[in-house]
């Protein structure tokens, strides 16, 4: 495959950490470039099971070099503290198997504090922030208001820096929040108890991608969420505050110039939301529960019931022209085996008039979905490897979103293991 993308087509949560530790197996390195902690990828395979936040999903794989990019919020305590959860699960974790880029920039406890500070404010205008402090640490990078992990190696201007930034935040936490604010011995016992022991594993990742690359080593980015969380192009203001297209990748990764050959979307057989904003094939009551309890759909990170829905074929033909995805793997076709009739979002209907084009953002809360429904199959398919063995009608089901999409299925996935998979 080259380098490859895997990224998310719609709301995040399609099984991207699954599809990561596939196919690891072909690739020497994988580079988280963009979102931090916010993330829950899971993963189960021979190793047990996994929720991983901020570690890129190659690190199940002995002998992959994985490497967190510039683009990601690093938050050294919850790295730390992740780090030890997967070292308690016997994965071992050193820094010949990890790398931060030296630009990576650091996510200070204070942009926790305020990122639950303004949902607080927000009170039901809230986002639905996994309270993580991505949006403050993101506003203020593009502020130039965070320190860079490297920063870390030179320790009399990092003082320095942080001694700045110290004191502008806490003008805000104190006159605009009325919180308490950070005093130099609670950032000298951070750098103590977090930074010092994140330095072994930062170094310059941007040159290591580049040789590797000269070396003929193969690639992947992986991504976290999906398109419609997308900054520039997905539900505006229900965004997260980074890129998560795959156009980016080599501005996160540190790798501005590389080439991605393959983009793999991630969909999942149906759809599914966490937080607030459009979701307009929504599906409420029993038929909503059914499906959630079906597909266990809470989130990794939080534990909150996602929202699930009918498949978005609206949202994904959007999600699919964003990433620009070569190929698709449709995740948890298993969970429909319950449903006789499966419903699908074919179009929505815009004060009054019918479109099959993804709106914009502020005209979402006047779409109506348009549902159709399809053939179940009503029999248990997570056992099944080959595209042969599975009933017509789940057959039918993919390729009818293979011919809605305009992107060609290479994987059906059956179930949460590794192995569960069938590959077209
Ligand atoms: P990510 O954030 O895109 O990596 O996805 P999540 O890990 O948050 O959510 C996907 C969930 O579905 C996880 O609990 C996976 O273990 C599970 N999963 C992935 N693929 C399949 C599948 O094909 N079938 C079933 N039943 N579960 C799956
Ligand atoms: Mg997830």
């Amino acid at each position: 495959m080259a380098n490859c993308a895997v990224v998310g087509i719609n709301w995040g949560d399609e099984g991207k950490g699954r599809m990561v530790d596939l196919l690891t197996d072909h690739f020497d390195i994988v580079v988280r470039y963009q979102g931090g902690g916010n993330a829950g990828h899971t993963v189960i395979n021979d190793k047990g099971k996994f929720a991983l936040h901020l570690l890129p999903s190659g690190v199940l794989r002995d002998g992959v070099v994985n490497i967190l990019g510039n683009g990601v919020a690093l938050d050294p305590e919850n790295l730390l503290k992740e780090i030890d959860q997967v070292r308690a699960n016997g994965v071992d974790i050193t820094p010949d198997t990890l790398k931060i880029s030296d630009r990576a920039s650091l996510l200070m406890p204070w942009h926790r504090d305020l990122d639950e500070l303004e949902e607080q404010r927000l009170k039901d205008k809230k986002f639905g922030s996994t309270k993580q402090g991505i949006a403050p640490f993101y506003s203020d990078k593009y502020q130039k208001k965070t320190v860079l992990a490297g920063e870390l190696f030179y320790p009399e201007e990092l003082k320095e820096h942080l001694r700045d930034l110290m004191e502008w935040k806490n003008l805000i936490l104190t006159k605009v929040y009325g919180a308490k604010p950070y005093t130099e011995e609670m950032i000298d016992q951070w750098l103590h108890d977090y930074c010092e022991k994140i330095k072994p594993f930062v170094c310059d990742t941007g040159s290591l991608l580049q040789q590797a690359s000269k070396e003929g080593k193969e690639i992947l980015f992986e991504a976290q969420l999906g398109s419609l969380r997308d900054l520039d192009y997905g539900i505006h203001p229900y965004t997260t505050s980074s890129n998560t297209s795959a156009a980016y990748a080599p501005i996160g990764s540190g790798f501005p110039g590389v080439k991605i050959d393959e983009v793999l979307g991630i969909v999942k057989a149906y759809s599914t939301c966490v937080g607030e904003g459009p979701f307009v094939s929504e599906m409420f009551g029993k038929e909503a529960d059914d499906l959630r309890e079906a597909g266990h759909e809470y989130g990794a990170k939080t534990g909150r019931p996602r929202r699930v829905g009918a498949l978005d074929l609206v949202a994904t033909r959007y999600g699919v022209q964003v990433q620009a995805a070569t190929q698709i793997a449709l995740t948890k076709l298993d969970v429909l085996s319950f449903m006789d009739k499966i419903p699908v979002c074919t179009k929505y209907i815009v004060d009054g008039k019918e479109t099959d084009q993804f709106p914009f953002p502020a005209a979402l809360s006047h779409a109506e979905p348009v549902i159709t429904y399809v053939d179940g199959w009503n029999c248990d398919i997570s056992k099944i490897k080959k595209w042969g063995d599975l009933p017509k009608a789940a057959q039918d089901y993919v390729l009818y979103i293979e011919k809605e999409i305009g992107c060609p299925i290479t994987y059906v996935s059956v179930g949460a293991e590794r192995d569960e998979i069938i590959l077209r």
